[in-house]
């Protein structure tokens, strides 16, 4: 992270160099995505006249109490409008993503829009599409370096009480409440802070955890009962769900959300994988605990990537070819996983 790279930005930024801005995130954002854009938004309304976030898709309910949530602009449901937008701002700010194709067709408009890029995210293997970049694959989040260039900046008295809240929630997800291994005695200083900024911890964890529909629930123990597969001999669980199981139990955006972790839940596994027949592709999530990295795995079979112990990935075959093509080549993979 070097913050110090980004002193003609904020010199910009200060002398109102910028008078529209927009903040972008990840298709499909999750807790982080939204979390980190709405934090920064909660602080640039303060120093730019007209601030926009657009999000390429939808997202999670789930999501839908965070404060500036109400101003949010979604592209796949307001094209012509997002699109005037991006291409009239002076700065596009891209979080938690750090490569163009993680915003779909937006990504293009975004690519060929006049104004300044800035990306600001911790996933490895940038694109370089940007003027600015707050990159920093060792963090625990995107919210935590949106945390960092405020403080540096501007002092912790600028992180308002809705920033902080942002912020705390991609914090929290990010890091799977504090325990994954990104987390360590910075992330909890910066936790401390945000408390201390007005962030109510318990609040926010009811609204993000403490929300499941009767649907989804039973989603989730359908999943347990008759989805959950171990293969001990891998140290691996696999859940794959079709589109009827989708439709039986009506998922909506973000109700497989957490379904990953069951299986790594499970003693002694140590690769969980979720497989999903979505609309328009299947979608793949892997979870790996230790040195197992999962994202070097999900780029070289599933066109995917992400964090070590976190990652993506997506296929255009059809689903049991999918299930069929994982089952195949983790098989290589047995001397890795059993020495974890
Ligand atoms: P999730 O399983 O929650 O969808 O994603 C976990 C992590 O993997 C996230 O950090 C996300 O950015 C990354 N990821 C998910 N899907 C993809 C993908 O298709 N491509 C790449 N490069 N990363 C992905
Ligand atoms: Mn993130």
């Amino acid at each position: 992270m070097h913050l110090d790279t980004l002193a003609p930005l904020i010199e910009n930024l200060q002398s109102g160099r910028y008078r529209k801005a927009v903040i972008t995130t990840h298709h499909k954002p999750d807790g982080d995505a939204m979390g980190s854009s709405l934090g920064l938004y909660a602080f640039l309304k303060h120093h730019i006249a007209e601030v926009q976030v657009i999000t390429p898709t939808d997202y999670a309910d789930f999501l839908h109490w965070l404060p500036g949530n109400e101003t949010v602009l979604i592209y796949e449901e307001q094209e012509p409008e997002c699109r005037a937008i991006t291409e009239a701002a002076d700065v596009i700010f891209c979080l938690d993503f750090n490569r163009l194709s993680r915003i779909n067709e937006y990504g293009e408009i975004v690519r060929n829009a006049r104004g300044e890029k800035v990306m600001i995210d911790h996933h490895l293997e940038p694109e370089n599409f940007q003027q600015y970049a707050l990159w920093d694959p060792k963090s625990s989040s995107t919210a935590e370096l949106v945390f960092h260039l405020i403080k540096h900046y501007f002092g912790l008295d600028n992180v308002s009480k809705d920033c902080a809240t942002c912020l705390y929630t991609g914090l929290m997800t990010d890091t799977g409440n504090f325990q994954y291994s990104n987390t360590n005695s910075l992330t909890h200083l910066i936790a401390a802070d945000l408390l201390e900024q007005g962030a109510d911890h318990v609040g926010i964890h009811e609204r993000i955890y403490d929300v499941f529909t009767p649907n989804r629930t039973k989603l989730f123990g359908y999943c347990m009962l008759h989805k959950l597969e171990v293969i001990p001999e891998l140290r691996t669980a696999l859940i794959f769900l079709t589109k009827e199981e989708l439709e039986q139990f009506d998922v909506k955006t973000g109700d497989t959300e957490g379904l990953v972790n069951l299986g790594l839940g499970l003693k002694g596994i140590v690769l969980s994988v979720l497989i999903i027949d979505r609309t328009k592709m299947v979608k793949m999530s892997f979870r790996s605990k230790g040195d197992f990295a999962v994202n070097e795995y999900a780029s070289k079979y599933f066109n995917g990537g992400g964090h070590r112990n976190a990652s993506g990935g997506a296929s255009e075959e059809p689903l049991e070819h999918v299930v069929q093509k994982f089952r195949d080549t983790i098989k290589d993979y047995k001397e890795a996983l059993l020495a974890i």
